[in-house]
């Protein structure tokens, strides 16, 4: 149906053709680095696709390419449409798979493949290990305790906060002092105290071989400031392709900027009006200063035809951006008409809200639309709780993603430490982690071995060597045993995580009332092992980018199933379903009165209410409760708040809007209790997510 049915070229519009073929064939001569900046559902990604198997047919080498998007899915996403558009273009047979695009990822992947690659000569130890927010920020607080700040300091920013503080000026590349003044006033008097903080925090993660997120990218960074090094990066990649280039940071643009100065080869898409990630150190600048910071100017392309909504729809989220304070020039069109437009539904509160959104979506289903065309955004992982249980009670299946996280269970974080210490036996995030899981091994104990561990050849020895107190003999023998085969090299991947599972299974069982639960996410974690190469690529890649439900891209049966998406609308970007369901659509959820500091702040949300409305092809709609509970702030505890309508909805759009009022007229929903027990399955789904900590 779309120009991936049959991936010929003619179905692209000619600003798009021109985008796909910029600086080939007979327009060779042109090698400027080119831009795409374009409103939503344009097809700058499906552009961007046709372009990657436009230069494979062209001749160029796959692994030449680098291709970087905003999260694994979307790079496996672009390397499945580019595949098929190669497939029938090159006419292979239905039998033989496409190049693969072996450096398509996310920046932080792909950083840390050639961080890894190119350890030896940067100062590097090959064998470091990645933490997570959640380990970075437990080393923070160690840290913090280990100079001595936690305690003479009574008031000092908690870890997370300082962690926020050191990966903003990380990222951004800003000072120190002017991002406490400018994000974080009420710690600027700490200023002094932190930079301490952070520098031993450095020191900490160099001395024991681990590094963050914000390294993967700094690390790049630093490293293509050795020219050689730079030079080399260069001439490996002949095109270097970014999707979303509006929320990408500073290090980001520099290192792209160092891999290519001319910008010969450089591609990058994107839509100003869709930045929703500054939070993060994002800059829209990065798009908006791109045409002039190669050496020499860029071509733009700027696409206006949407392919994705019908006109309704396009109209409704054209009024929310066009009242943006910044002006974003776009003039969207589509020729798919519609009479049905965007609905506003007022409902008393999220208990309406969720049985209204359950009947829908059921209605729909019954109307044709699978459940997978189907998606239910929210501002907040949270907001979708009442949801979550009308869909559970009512039995309609679904996977949620950027909520909780797979890999956030304590049982799922246990079996990737083991993994994680055998790897860096310097790392005492993981090692603290593993050795507290044996029965009789207490936190000093810890401490001693931890102390005591060298490098990886010595580490078997040590732990060999280790008296363990007395009651925890057996068990430690058995760990030990584990470690020393999980560093011989005769044990296969993924045959190490099953020698892993079976040692765990009964710490599982000792530690947890629900093991049974958990263990099904044990199980589901070997599973998920078999799809990678080998140890290092689990890891880091698991690392990096989350499968963000447990079902999400795992090979698990249910996802056979036809089954709704929730998701936050940070999670949904680049993403379209035929039907969107937007919940509190409401001042105080959007914008999040968690944001409602500065006018930046507002726009920022703004665009996020934007990026929501525009995931749809046909149908919108957006809910506004009445009355939600939100946390206050400044009050203290839990308040039920009289909320209205977001102020980015005013009185002079609502004729873009059918509005409905509460009960609507189609509602034959019965209370709750009239409904089937949800079925075991449900429950065992529900009781899995409860599990995670
Ligand atoms: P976003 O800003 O949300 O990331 P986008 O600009 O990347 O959107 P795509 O996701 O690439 O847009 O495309 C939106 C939809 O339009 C997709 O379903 C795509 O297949 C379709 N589409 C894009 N170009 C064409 C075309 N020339 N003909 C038909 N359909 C198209
Ligand atoms: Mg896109």
């Amino acid at each position: 149906r779309h120009c991936f049915g049959n991936g010929a070229l003619n179905d692209l519009n000619p600003e798009q053709l021109a985008a796909v073929q910029h600086g080939t064939g007979e327009e060779a001569h042109d090698q400027r680095p080119l831009l795409v900046i374009a409103g939503a559902g344009s097809g700058k990604t499906n552009t961007l696709a046709h372009r990657v198997a436009h230069l494979i047919r062209q001749g160029a080498d796959p692994q030449r390419l680098m291709l970087l998007t905003f999260s694994r899915r979307a790079a496996q996403e672009m390397e499945r449409r580019a595949g098929g558009v190669l497939h029938k273009t090159l006419g292979l047979p239905a039998t033989q798979a496409p190049p693969g695009l072996p450096w398509s990822g996310t920046f932080h992947s792909i950083g840390s493949r050639l961080l890894r690659e190119y350890s030896p000569r940067i100062g590097l130890d090959d064998s470091f290990t990645i933490h997570d927010r959640g380990d970075a920020e437990d080393l923070m607080g160690m840290v913090r305790h280990d100079i001595g700040l936690a305690e003479s300091k009574k008031r000092f920013p908690l870890k997370g906060t300082c962690l926020g503080i050191y990966s903003r000026v990380v990222n951004t590349c800003e000072p120190l002092d002017q991002v406490l003044d400018g994000i974080y006033p009420w710690c600027a008097q700490w200023e002094d105290e932190l930079r301490r903080l952070f520098g031993a925090y450095v020191e900490a993660k160099q001395q024991q071989n681990v590094l963050d997120y914000d390294d993967l990218l700094l690390f790049w960074a630093e490293m293509m400031g050795e020219p050689a090094l730079a030079r080399e990066l260069g001439e490996r990649f002949d095109h270097v392709l970014v999707d979303e280039y509006q929320d990408t940071n500073r290090l980001q643009s520099q290192i792209l900027l160092a891999i290519k100065p001319t910008g010969q080869g450089v591609t990058v898409v994107g839509d100003d009006a869709q930045s929703i990630y500054s939070f993060r150190g994002a800059t829209v600048r990065n798009i908006l200063d791109f045409p002039g910071q190669f050496s020499q100017p860029a071509r733009i392309v700027t696409l206006e035809r949407n392919y994705r909504s019908t006109q309704p729809v396009l109209d409704a989220s054209n009024a929310v951006i066009g009242a943006a304070r910044e002006r974003h020039a776009k003039n969207l069109w589509t020729d798919k008409s519609a009479s049905q437009r965007a609905q506003l539904l007022l409902v008393p509160g999220e208990a309406e809200q969720a049985r209204w959104v359950a009947d829908e979506v059921l209605r729909q289903r019954e109307a044709g639309s699978t459940l997978k065309s189907q998606a239910v955004l929210f501002r907040t992982g949270s907001h979708s709780a009442a949801l979550e249980l009308e869909l559970a009670r009512r039995d309609i299946p679904f996977v949620k993603f950027g909520g909780l996280k797979f890999l956030e269970a304590a049982h799922v974080k246990d079996m990737l430490a083991v993994l994680r210490f055998a790897q860096n036996p310097r790392g005492r995030m993981a090692g603290f982690r593993v050795l507290q899981l044996i029965a009789g091994i207490g936190q000093a104990t810890a401490t001693r071995l931890l102390d005591a561990m060298g490098e990886a050849a010595e580490a078997v020895e040590t732990l060999a060597q280790f008296t363990p107190p007395a009651q925890a003999r057996q068990e430690w023998e058995q760990f030990a045993t584990l470690y020393a085969r999980l560093q011989g090299a005769q044990v296969a991947w993924p045959a190490d995580l099953e020698l892993v599972r079976d040692w765990y299974l009964p710490q599982l069982e000792r530690l947890h009332d629900d093991a049974q639960v958990r263990k099904l996410d044990v199980e589901q974690l070997v599973r998920l092992a078999a799809g990678y190469a080998c140890r290092e690529r689990f890891l880091t890649e698991l690392t990096l980018d989350p499968p963000q439900a447990t079902s999400d891209e795992s090979g698990v049966p249910h996802l056979d199933e036809d089954y709704l998406i929730l998701s936050t609308i940070h999670s949904a970007k680049g993403q379209e379903w035929k039907a969107v369901h937007v919940l509190n659509v409401v001042d105080g959820c959007i914008p999040s009165d968690m944001a409602t500091g500065s006018a930046e702040d507002i726009e920022e949300e703004r665009r996020l209410l934007y990026v929501a409305m525009t995931r749809a092809r046909e149908r919108l709609h957006l809910i506004v409760p009445q009355r939600f509970y939100v946390t206050q702030q400044a009050g203290g505890g839990d308040r039920h708040l009289y909320a209205g309508r977001t102020r980015f909805i005013t009185e002079a759009m609502l004729e873009k809007f059918e509005q409905i009022t509460w009960p609507p007229a189609h509602s034959a929903s019965p209370g709750p209790g009239a409904q089937p027990q949800p079925q075991p399955l449900m429950q065992v789904r529900a009781r899995a997510r409860a599990a995670w900590r």
